[in-house]
């Protein structure tokens, strides 16, 4: 799709598959994805620039985001984020095939599995095994989970014919992680909200999050993004949720990325923030505030802090204990929402 700025006209052109001659005007998630850019280009840096554009990194995240606006609005409420969700499935049936100078020799038939990209999208990382050092050159790894045959094939036809591999850092792989991300956050919001709310709440708060993006942002930036989202619209009772969906692809508390030139020397972190790492025993409430008053030395102050259930089960706290460091929440079902003080 042409990348324009905010008000010239775009033009969105999909043209037919080489191989089994499949028109992709035809697929809902190919127009969903393209219409995307649209969005992103436009709502990123503001208004007469190209947004999600000048760097791998940012031109990237905005593939990732088109796959998974697709993923999103296309799923129905019977079907969970830990499934298969193969991104462009019946256009991909023998793609390429046809190609004859040299010929290409491969019939890719698990498209309705993979997709056309190098895995499928799932919550289940036997399947779907991407994380954030996986946009990295020089960290990239191949992972025990096979990828995509189609891809195999394409590298393995590129390198015969003296061209190299394509580099983990194309800008549709580096999406891949992104989209991949965003699935792992919008599942923690499912299971918070249901499968509905939940997926209704999270294209919100994704949508959401875009208009305070940069024209060039890094991934680390369009994380906090959505949390400073999340943050504005619940209040923080959501932003947990956000971190354990980050913190699963690699995107966690200490993660970093390099600045948006570049998809090398990432650090991946696979941590939570101080104020989301409380007890297992009670995984589904979550610190919305606390407020420490400055102590002078050998001065002790009373700590007020709210716990908000976001689930849609009840809950009761029993008893909070702390250290210097963690804090333990022990809970069972029953009552909504309680407020503690001590
Ligand atoms: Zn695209």
């Amino acid at each position: 799709m042409p990348r324009h700025p905010g008000g010239l006209a775009s033009l969105l052109i999909v043209s037919r598959f080489t191989g089994p001659d499949r028109d992709a005007a035809l697929d809902q998630q190919i127009l969903l994805h393209e219409l995307t850019h649209g969005l992103t280009t436009r709502i990123a840096g503001g208004p007469n620039v190209i947004g999600m554009s000048g760097s791998a990194q940012a031109q990237g995240l905005g593939e990732g985001f088109g796959d998974w606006y697709a993923l999103a609005l296309l799923s129905s409420s019977g079907r969970g984020p830990s499934g298969v969700y193969g991104m462009v499935g019946w256009p991909g049936y023998h793609f390429l095939k046809d190609l004859v100078t040299p010929p290409f020799e491969y019939a890719f038939e698990d498209n309705y599995y993979y997709g056309l990209r190098r895995y499928p999208y799932s919550t289940d990382r036997a399947k779907s095994p991407l994380t954030l050092s996986d946009i990295d050159p020089g960290q990239y790894h191949d992972d025990a989970v096979p990828m995509s045959p189609f891809w195999v094939s394409i590298n393995n036809y590129a390198i015969a014919n003296g061209s190299s591999a394509v580099a983990v850092d194309e800008i549709h792989f580096v999406g891949e992680v992104w989209a991949l991300a965003l699935w792992n956050v919008r599942a923690k919001l499912l299971e918070a909200l249901g499968l509905e709310y939940g997926n209704e709440m999270t294209l919100q708060l994704v949508t959401n999050s875009l208009l305070s993006l940069s024209q060039s942002p890094t991934f680390i930036d369009t994380r906090d993004a959505l949390l400073m989202a999340g943050r504005a619209r619940t209040g923080g009772g959501y932003v947990c949720a956000i971190w354990n969906g980050f913190a699963e692809r690699g995107l966690g508390d200490s993660a970093v990325t390099p600045s948006e030139g570049s998809t090398s020397g990432v650090r991946e972190d696979f941590s939570l923030p101080p104020g989301c790492t409380q007890s297992s025993q009670c995984p589904d409430l979550v610190v919305q505030s606390i407020e420490t008053p400055a102590l002078a030395a050998g001065q002790s102050a009373t700590v007020t802090f709210r716990l908000r259930n976001w689930v849609l089960r009840p809950q009761s706290v029993l008893g909070v204990t702390a250290d210097d460091k963690h804090m333990l929440v022990e809970c069972f079902e029953e009552n909504h929402t309680k407020e503690l003080r001590g």
